[in-house]
């Protein structure tokens, strides 16, 4: 089987005036289905840049994408953003519910762009609700939900229109550490699902909880191994990895 997905040679480059700012500089790997893996780096390494274009928010200026065997570039418009709503669920760091809707309503929100009707939807999102431990919850609004519940909701979101790849941008990045703990158990527990998951993050000990890391560092990969040994600097890349 292909890798679900593969970056080759992606660069991403900013023009400030006469300044060319290489957010990301010759990015390559690949992350087959089922796989979880932490891409972790300091602030400004590169990270949200490369979630973007991993999610279709942003295409690279050099490079190739391949998404489930298809190459990203050659898509139309229509088509990524197509591609976009049934294979990508976002999850970021700052939850992005909307605030006056229950989580109920906030989790069928991607079903209602995708026409599904109306009976469907609850059960749908009664169901992803359920899986992420909000059942008694539905009814409640963002404000009177803790952290880790809006957090949770935000999962249930990605996960209702059943996609591919959940890609989570400093997904703990809000919450205390224990509130940290147990999303990242819930991110396992959905990776024993054989979801695919990759999680951006400043924080080595979130990378470290990871079956993987990629480290990057001014938007080159340093480092692509077993969570644990890139979060200590152990690891550096795999043979037949990132060059
Ligand atoms: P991270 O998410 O790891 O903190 P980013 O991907 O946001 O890093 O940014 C990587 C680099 O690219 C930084 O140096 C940042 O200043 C630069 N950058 C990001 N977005 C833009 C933009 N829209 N215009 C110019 N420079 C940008
Ligand atoms: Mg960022």
């Amino acid at each position: 089987m292909p890798p679900l997905l593969e970056l080759v040679d992606i660069a991403r480059y900013y023009q400030m005036g006469d300044e060319r700012i290489a957010a990301l500089d010759g990015v390559s790997f690949s992350v087959d289905e089922g796989e979880m893996v932490a891409i972790v780096g300091t602030s400004g390494s590169g990270k949200s840049t490369l979630l973007n274009i991993l999610g279709m928010l942003d295409t690279p200026s050099a490079g190739r994408y391949r998404l489930a065997g298809r190459d990203v570039q050659d898509l139309s418009d229509d088509e990524r953003a197509r591609a976009r709503n049934q294979q990508i669920g976002f999850v970021f760091q700052s939850f992005q519910l909307l605030h006056r809707a229950t989580a109920q309503k906030n989790v069928e929100l991607p079903l209602v762009y995708r026409g599904i009707p109306a009976r469907d939807r609850h059960e749908r999102a009664a169901k992803a609700l359920t899986r992420v431990g909000l059942a008694a919850r539905m009814k409640h609004r963002p404000f009177q939900l803790s952290g880790g519940q809006r957090q949770r909701t935000a999962i249930a979101r990605a996960l209702v229109s059943e996609p591919s790849l959940l890609l989570c941008d400093e997904p703990t990045g809000n919450l205390d550490s224990a509130t940290a703990e147990d999303i990242m158990a819930l991110f396992h527990r959905l990776h024993d699902e054989k979801h695919t998951i990759v999680i951006v993050t400043h924080e080595p000990s979130i990378a470290a909880r990871c079956p993987r890391a990629i480290r990057i560092v001014d938007g080159k990969i340093k480092a692509d191994g077993p969570g644990a040994e890139v979060a200590r600097g152990a690891a550096t890349i795999a043979l037949g990895g990132a060059a």
